[in-house]
Parts: structure tokens; C-alpha cells; sequence
């Protein structure tokens, strides 16, 4: 046993150093990318080439360049020329909690493990709740990701709603749950490990402007109910992913009470929108859902992941699991708050809290207002640019910062237009100046952009329209 081996690693001198130099580093590669200092927003490298330098690297590589090459072939979020997946330029102080979590590694499951951690968790997750609206029966948690806050929350919805408990005996009949027919595919995939199956998954159009259709919902209910499915919950989109557009959670609460089901909000992306003063109307109705779940690392300037998993009744998630878990678990009269491990699905989990806190404390809530205030005004701003723009058709008017739109050509059939745009973006994927992203709306290919960094200006999507036209002009004229 190479005892030597293990004491170099623990030295904390070696910590000091590379920790030193790495900040350095880092420090560089923000000031770089946020002042445009280097003109890429990702250096697009093909997945093979890229398993061959990584499998080389770990043979004959220099291990004083691991970090920089780490650092350099990624994608850059603090480039304003990021405008792609909805994840946040990390605000850097985050940065330093997420490397506190690292080395302290206290795994949060019980209070034991992590005691700071545990106690903030609960004081950030009590604002939420109050910003949602919430009164004092509300109770929060923090959990590993959006996917897994969306699985939960429906897994509470089934103890809270039915009578039979599905979690200990199994399930003898088809339960269903009702969710936009754009809402984000996780939510289809929780449907399904908890055995719904595509019966049980009652997808409801959406209208014109891409929102669930609400005028629908009594009888979609009813024709499920004649189907021998028995609906218990239903799921608002604020927004949903591809559109970025929010269902009218306020109708939908209002059906939800009177059949009596659980009203579960997904507001990964958009949820973080009850700070702001200006935006918090695009979640009317809000205070009306028995869960809500939102990112910090989508709209709040968290690394990822953090999600917080907010409900109305926060009794309700102390039965979620009951309980295999015991032996971690002292048996208390009252709730013991302070163990999370008993209302998350996973057991460890990172000092996820204290970048919430940190940016509390540093920052206060208003920055959590200043950043998706500009963000969803800059989604407006460029809905106007491009409606303005004769080469480009947006596919709905922008209710946030995700914005989806189109080159046209008047010559152009259906198909063609949308290998013209599917085109575009591979080639601005390769070309690394810009990073956007792409989705499919009613059989239309879409360019889409998520505008996540404050530092984003008109000039920057205007020079990427330019790029767009430029590369749409030569395409035709190689045709
Ligand atoms: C991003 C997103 C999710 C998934 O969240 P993760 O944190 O990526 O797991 C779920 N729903 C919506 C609406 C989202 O935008």
C-alpha cells in the first residue's frame, strides 16, 4: 500500500497551489469570454476527434494543462455570444460555494451531515415560499435538478390525491396526469417510471400561441374518466421549454380545484420570475399550485444543479417516501425539518443551499429581479428586431428571454425552409462565433435562442441575424 501516494494527495500546500493558480485561471477565462476578449462563443470540436484527444491526453498529456484544456473545450455560458441552452452564466461568487461544497463535502442527507447547509436550506427555500404567495404551511426543499424536482412532486401528488398507497402495494388500476402537449419532456418520463404509461399520460393541445390550451381541459378530463383513467394531477409549463411561452396557470389551478386534483407548476426556467416586479404577472396563479418547482441553475445564476421543490402543504412531502430509509431517520413527534434526506428522492446530494444563500446575502433578492427583468426585456427587445427584419419570421411573439424564429425565403417549399434553417445552425454550431439552439414547432424547424447573460445587447443579435442571413444567402446560392 502506497501510503507516500495518499499523503501527496491530502497535502494541503498542493491544494494551496493549484487552487491558487487555477482561481488565476479562471479569473482570466471570465474576463476573456464576458469582455469578448476571444471571439467564440464554443469551440465546436467533432465528438470522435474529441474522444481521441481525451483518450491521448490521459496517456501523454501534460498534467499542468489539464485545466486549461478543460476549460478551453467547453462551451462558453459567460460569453454574451452564449445564447443557446437555458443554462445561467454562473455568477462568479458561486463559483467559490460550489468549490466550498466540493471539498467539505457534507452530504446533506441528515441534519448530522451537513448542519449549516441544512438550516440554510430551510431559511432560502421559507423566501421562496413566501414569494411564491405561500403561508406558513408551505415548506420547501432543495433537490438534484428540475427532472428529478418534476418526479417528485407527481410521486407526492399520487400519496396526497388517492386513497390507495401506490408507493407500498403497488398499483391495480390506470392513473393519469394531464400536462401541455408542449411541456418539457421530463415530464412524460416521470409519467412513465411511475408506471402511467402512455395511457396515463393526457396530453392537452396547445392553442395558437402555444399555451395549454385551457378550453379544452373538462372535456379531455372526461374522455380519459370514460377510458377508466384516473387523473390526479395536471401540470402547468411556466414557461414551457421549446417556446418559452406560459400556460395560463391561473385557469389551470382554477380546473385543478374543481376536480380535485394536484396542481403541480414546472417552473424550471421561468418560476424565478416571482422576483421580478416587472414579469411576475406571467405567472398568475401561481399561489394556486400544490407544487412548484424552480432551477437556480436556469434563471438564477447557479451552477448546476439546483432545484428547489416548493409545496403549498409541506406535510405532504414527509410522505413521499414512507419510508425505507429509517435506520438514518431518529423517529420524532414533530416533523424534523432539518433531515432532507427523508423528502428527496436522492440521499447524498451537494451543499446545494449555500449558493442560494450566498446570493441572498451578497446580493439581496433584488438581484434575482435585476437578472430576469433584463433578460426578459432583452427577449422582447429582439421579438421586435426580428419582426422587423423581412428575412426572418418569429414563431410567436416572445413572453421571456427564449426566443424561437426563422430565415424565410418566399422561394423556398416547407421542407426546404426547414433544411435551409437546420443547415444555419450546424454551420453556426461549427463556426463557434455564436451558440444557439434549434427545435421543431408544428412540423417547422425554429432557431432558438435562450438570452441568459445580462451582458447580451441588441449589437450582439443583431450581428448574429447578419451572420444568419449571410450564411442562408450562400446556402441558396450553392443550391
Ligand atoms: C430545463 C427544464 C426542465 C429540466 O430541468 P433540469 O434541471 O435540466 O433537470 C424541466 N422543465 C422545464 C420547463 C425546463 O425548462
Amino acid at each position: 500500500m502506497n501510503k507516500l501516494l495518499l499523503e501527496s494527495v491530502y497535502n494541503p500546500e498542493f491544494f494551496k497551489e493549484k487552487g491558487h493558480q487555477l482561481i488565476d485561471d479562471l479569473t482570466k477565462h471570465l474576463d476573456d469570454k464576458l469582455n469578448q476578449k476571444s471571439n467564440k462563443a464554443i469551440h465546436w470540436n467533432d465528438p470522435e476527434k474529441e474522444l481521441l484527444f481525451w483518450q491521448e491526453f490521459l496517456k501523454n498529456g501534460e498534467k499542468d494543462h489539464l485545466f486549461t484544456e478543460i476549460t478551453k473545450r467547453t462551451t462558453y455560458v459567460h460569453h454574451p455570444n452564449y445564447i443557446g441552452h437555458q443554462v445561467s452564466p454562473t455568477a462568479p461568487i458561486t463559483g467559490l460555494t460550489g468549490l466550498i461544497s466540493s471539498l467539505l463535502n457534507n452530504g446533506m442527507a441528515v441534519y448530522e451531515m451537513g448542519m449549516a447547509p441544512s438550516a440554510i436550506e430551510r431559511v432560502v427555500t421559507d423566501i421562496v415560499c413566501e414569494k411564491i404567495g405561500y403561508d406558513q404551511n408551505s415548506r420547501g426543499f432543495l433537490t438534484s435538478g428540475g427532472t428529478l424536482a418534476n418526479l417528485t412532486a407527481l410521486l407526492t401528488a399520487r400519496k396526497a390525491i388517492l386513497k390507495e398507497d401506490v408507493w407500498n402495494k403497488g398499483n391495480q388500476q390506470q392513473l393519469g396526469i394531464m400536462v401541455s402537449a408542449e411541456a418539457h419532456y421530463c415530464v412524460e418520463r416521470a409519467a412513465k417510471i411511475m408506471g402511467l404509461g402512455e395511457q396515463g399520460i393526457i396530453k392537452v393541445p396547445v392553442t395558437g400561441d402555444y399555451r395549454l390550451d385551457t378550453s379544452l381541459l373538462e372535456q379531455k378530463f372526461a374522455a380519459a374518466k370514460n377510458r377508466g383513467v384516473h387523473i390526479f394531477a395536471i401540470v402547468g409549463s411556466a414557461p414551457s421549454t421549446a417556446t418559452g411561452i406560459f400556460d395560463n396557470l391561473h385557469e389551470i389551478g382554477d380546473f385543478a380545484k374543481k376536480q380535485q386534483i394536484w396542481f403541480h407548476v414546472d417552473g424550471a426556467h421561468g418560476g424565478a420570475g416571482i422576483f421580478s416586479q416587472k414579469y411576475k404577472y406571467t405567472l398568475k396563479g401561481i399561489a394556486q399550485a400544490d407544487s412548484v418547482v424552480i432551477d437556480g441553475h436556469k434563471m438564477m445564476m447557479m451552477p448546476t444543479i439546483t432545484t428547489a421543490l416548493l409545496l403549498k402543504e409541506g406535510r405532504h412531502a414527509n410522505a413521499t417516501f414512507s419510508q425505507k430509509a429509517d435506520y438514518l431517520l431518529t423517529e420524532s413527534e414533530h416533523e424534523d425539518w432539518y433531515n432532507s434526506g427523508k423528502r428527496t428522492f436522492e440521499c447524498t446530494k451537494t451543499m446545494m443551499s449555500i449558493h442560494w444563500y450566498t446570493l441572498m446575502k451578497f446580493y439581496g433578492l433584488e438581484v434575482f429581479d435585476a437578472y430576469v427583468t433584463n433578460l426578459y426585456d432583452m427577449g422582447a427587445t429582439f421579438g421586435e428586431i426580428i419582426k422587423n427584419n423581412y428575412n426572418f419570421e418569429l414563431a410567436i411573439k416572445p413572453m421571456s428571454n427564449i426566443v424561437c424564429f426563422r430565415y424565410i425565403d418566399s422561394k423556398l417549399n416547407p421542407s426546404e425552409l426547414n433544411q435551409l434553417n437546420a443547415k444555419i445552425r450546424q454551420q453556426l454550431l461549427e463556426d463557434g462565433e455564436f451558440y444557439i439552439v434549434q427545435t421543431k414547432l408544428k412540423g417547422s424547424h425554429y432557431l432558438r435562442v435562450t438570452i441568459m447573460n445580462p451582458f447580451t445587447t441588441t449589437e450582439h443579435l443583431k450581428k448574429l441575424l447578419a451572420k444568419v442571413t449571410s450564411l442562408a444567402q450562400h446556402l441558396l446560392k450553392l443550391n
